[in-house]
């Protein structure tokens, strides 16, 4: 097949203002494939290093030059020459090279962009859609597949560490029902969107947005948050527990301190059993289907719990729990800690390492939901990427901004051309 001619990065802004690398793929027959690595705000302590210049004042320490430069002067030259016939071997070479757990030598931002852009090379040469030469990747690591139109979360309401407001709880979630095509999935939910923000402005409340598109609004609580998307989905025509179910990312990491969990709900920290008995009244009063990081990234015993007692009907994910690490999933899936993974290949840094993760969740038999970051550009690499692995669901934030719906509008195309194959 075709070599890779040349690899050059650049640093470009992410949707929050912050800098982010772009790595361009040329190939010797001519063709140019551009990828960008996306990033976290609520970052888990497991996952690869992101690379910045946090020893220089540009973008208050943000800048990604270095990143570039490896790109550039070390990892981009190191590739020149390999066929693109198998982009598995060349994220096996970048490995090599940087040499560390966790990328901490040339950083996941720089190997990760490398690797889609890659990806989407080889695709493109092959004259395959990137979604059909991911699923032909996944199989190569052994993830037997066929393409899967994922279910979306769609994240409304952004808290934590995402909005500007004053909730605890990161992100919360309405769900089309699975048995809904993509396409009417997106239009319910971009319906109940609308009619939140509403129902916030009668509020009162802000109704700005957080980093992901969704509102960022002052509440009492976090259960008036719930409140919100239950009232907001009755003005509609859509019912919950059969249109749309509901459902959170605690991201609970960013407010547990000293062994304690603070949030505005109750007046005293509470520990692990009294956080469980809180979710316990949550997850029944408002039938949540799907929770994701309720407890701390190593409140192992938490999790087991947790799953232990809800696993026949919640989806229970984790996602600074397990860093999409190949490590932690292991110890995940012996425990018994969740039942769901969030695939983020940036926290791991390759697409090959990212495949094998999903591949061992798989054979688990747990869920699969692929995610953006925060930290977006208009890259929509990572909805090809949902649909190739078979993904379950699919989390790209709220259904508005740029770099949300750029997600979102290739599902739509995706969906749009695997049926017009059909026919
Ligand atoms: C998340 O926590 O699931 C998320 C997408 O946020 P971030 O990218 O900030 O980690
Ligand atoms: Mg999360």
């Amino acid at each position: 097949m075709a070599k890779i001619k040349s690899i050059w990065a650049r640093e470009i802004l992410d949707s929050r203002g912050l800098p982010t690398i772009e790595t361009a793929c040329q190939l010797d027959n001519g063709i140019i494939a551009i990828a960008s690595s996306p990033s976290g705000t609520s970052t888990g302590s497991y996952e690869a290093l992101e690379l910045r210049d946090s020893n220089n004042p540009r973008y208050l320490g943000n800048g990604v030059l270095k990143a570039v430069d490896n790109v550039n002067k070390i990892l981009g030259p190191a590739l020149v020459g390999m066929d693109v016939a198998n982009p598995l071997l060349i994220d096996h070479k970048l490995i090599e090279i940087d040499g560390t757990e966790n990328k901490a030598k040339y950083g996941g931002n720089a190997i990760l962009s490398i690797s889609i852009a890659v990806v989407k090379a080889a695709a493109m040469s092959m004259h395959y859609p990137l979604y059909t030469y991911v699923n032909q990747l996944a199989s190569a690591v052994g993830l037997k597949t066929p393409l899967r139109m994922p279910t979306p979360l769609f994240n409304m309401i952004n808290g934590g560490m995402h909005g500007a407001g004053n909730l605890d709880f990161q992100e919360f979630h309405v769900i089309p029902a699975s048995s809904k095509n993509f396409t009417d999935g997106l239009q319910s939910c971009a319906e109940i969107y609308l009619s939140i923000g509403q129902n916030l402005a009668r509020r009162g409340a802000i109704h700005s947005v957080g980093n992901e598109g969704g509102y960022a609004p002052n509440l009492f609580t976090n259960a008036d948050a719930i409140e919100v998307l239950v009232e907001s989905i009755k003005s509609t025509t859509y019912q919950i527990g059969r249109d749309v179910f509901l459902g959170l990312d605690v991201a609970a990491n960013s407010f547990f301190k000293n062994g304690e969990y603070t949030i505005r709900d109750k007046s005293s920290p509470m520990d692990d059993v009294q956080m469980m008995e809180f979710y316990k009244q949550l997850i029944e009063q408002y039938k949540l289907a799907i929770i994701e990081d309720p407890f701390e990234q190593d409140g192992w015993e938490s999790w087991k719990k947790l799953t232990n007692s809800f696993s026949s009907q919640l989806i229970i994910v984790g996602d600074d729990l397990l860093a999409t690490n190949p490590k932690r999933v292991e110890k995940a899936i012996t425990e018994g800690a969740c039942n769901a993974i969030l695939i983020k290949p940036n926290q791991i840094g390759t697409i090959w390492e990212t495949l094998k993760v999903i591949k061992m969740a798989r054979d688990a038999k747990w869920r699969i939901v692929t995610s953006h970051r925060s930290g977006e550009t208009n890259d929509s690499f990572i909805a090809d990427f949902a649909v190739g692995v078979g993904s379950d669901y699919v989390k790209f934030g709220a259904p508005a901004r740029g770099e949300r719906v750029a997600k979102y509008n290739r599902l739509l195309a995706i969906e749009y051309e695997l049926s017009y194959y059909k026919k």
